[in-house]
């Protein structure tokens, strides 16, 4: 195997680190106070090309694989978890770009690609989570229209974002095979959004409820084939993966960054506390662990690049990452103590935004039973 990273790989890392150092690493707490959608510093990520990372170059997009995608979450994260919107945008660009028809594509993908349309992606329901095929939401064909019924909650970005893939029944009987997509654009009557969630972490990335109201989607706004929505929707699922996986990573590496300096720096009993053995030992198993689930989220993504089957490891590497990105954070705050717990010191703010890598994009329960299902298979 080949650990040394190609030269554009080794770029693109660069120049994450220093966007994040610049533009974000500064502005975060702020952010997050005022719980405000960074909208100006994603329009600088989109300047990059980072919005259209789900796009064919034909529409503006700037594809890359998915070592080097993995590589740009692992860099984000390690500034701030809510810049994952970004991988929330480029779903919704990835269903628009590989199953939309020529005319959508041309509607939606190029503008998307740039920035000047912000994505975003609708499935869970109050009683919908990681059973996404019980979804109540129904379109009701009427001529050329569908009449869009029922309500999503949870949405990253509702109501900041320009246009959404919302998974509806097209046909109640059928379960997953009666599911399809309908790409919703904000303002379109009976189309409303609700309340700002108060939430754990990611304060300044919205999550809210959106309300179809005998809302009026165009036909044509349907992305791929009546009551194929489910099998589009899922798609996208293994990249998903490894990307949070990948974010997990820098979310660890971020609080571990703080808490080793501050374990040479802090002296008590006369010492400092990285000379105490059970600080070492807990600084040596964080090390451990962060580039165990780093290799193992490269590791998913080499299999994806190389065309082979990734459903597994993409599983093992989020399931893996997101609960040592927990362990990892929560073991740092026990390092600096009782200043761990102070919003100064910013470890507790990587505490509390690794909990959600646990649960999005399939929680870790569900990664089991699939992990376990390709294992029995
Ligand atoms: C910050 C944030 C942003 C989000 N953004 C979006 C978005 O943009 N779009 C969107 O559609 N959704 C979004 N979600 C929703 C997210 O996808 C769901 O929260 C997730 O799928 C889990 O669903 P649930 O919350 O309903 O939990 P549930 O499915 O009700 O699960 C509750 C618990 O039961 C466990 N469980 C469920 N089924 C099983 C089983 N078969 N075996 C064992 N254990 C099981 C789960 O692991 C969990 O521990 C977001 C969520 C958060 C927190």
């Amino acid at each position: 195997m080949d650990f040394e990273l190609r030269e554009e790989q080794k770029a693109m890392r660069k120049m994450m680190r220093d966007f994040v150092e610049k533009e974000v690493v500064p502005h975060v707490e702020e952010w997050e106070e005022r719980e405000e959608f960074p909208r100006a510093t994603f329009q600088k990520l989109a300047g990059l090309g980072l919005f259209g990372m789900a796009a064919p170059e034909e529409f503006g997009g700037n594809p890359v694989d998915a070592l080097t995608s993995a590589i740009i979450y692992e860099e984000l994260m390690r500034g701030y978890r809510g810049l994952s919107y970004l991988a929330v945008h480029n779903l919704c660009l990835s269903i628009i770009s590989r199953f939309g028809n020529p005319e959508q594509k041309e509607r939606w993908a190029a503008k998307l690609a740039r920035g000047d349309l912000f994505g975003a992606f609708a499935i869970t329901e109050p009683n919908a989570g990681s059973d996404a095929a019980a979804i109540r939401t129904s379109a009701r064909r009427e001529g050329d229209d569908y009449i869009l019924n029922g309500s999503k909650i949870f949405i990253s970005c509702g109501g900041e974002a320009d246009v959404y893939t919302v998974s509806t029944k097209t046909d109640k009987e059928k379960g997953a095979k009666g599911i399809s997509v309908l790409a919703v654009e904000k303002g379109t009557p009976g189309f409303s959004v609700g309340r700002t969630e108060k939430k754990l972490a990611m304060r300044a990335y919205p999550t809210r409820e959106l309300i179809f109201d005998h809302c009026r989607v165009p036909a044509r706004n349907r992305i791929g084939e009546e009551n194929e929505g489910f099998r589009i929707l899922m798609s996208g699922l293994d990249g998903g993966r490894i990307n949070v996986g990948a974010g997990a990573v820098g979310n660890a590496q971020a609080a571990f960054d703080i808490a080793l300096p501050y374990a040479k720096e802090r002296s008590q009993f006369g010492q400092p506390i990285a000379g105490f053995q059970a600080i070492q030992f807990l600084l040596a198993d964080m090390a451990t662990e962060i580039q165990a689930a780093r290799l193992l989220v490269y590791h998913a993504a080499w299999l994806k690049d190389h065309g082979l089957p990734v459903t597994l490891a993409a599983s093992m590497a989020k399931r893996y990452a997101t609960d040592m990105a927990m362990k990892v954070t929560v073991d740092a705050v026990q390092i600096l103590g009782g200043y761990g717990v102070m919003q100064d010191y910013k470890v507790e703010r990587y505490m509390r935004e690794a909990k959600i890598g646990q649960i999005v994009e399939g929680t870790n329960q569900i990664q089991r039973i699939i992990i376990a299902r390709e294992l029995l298979k």
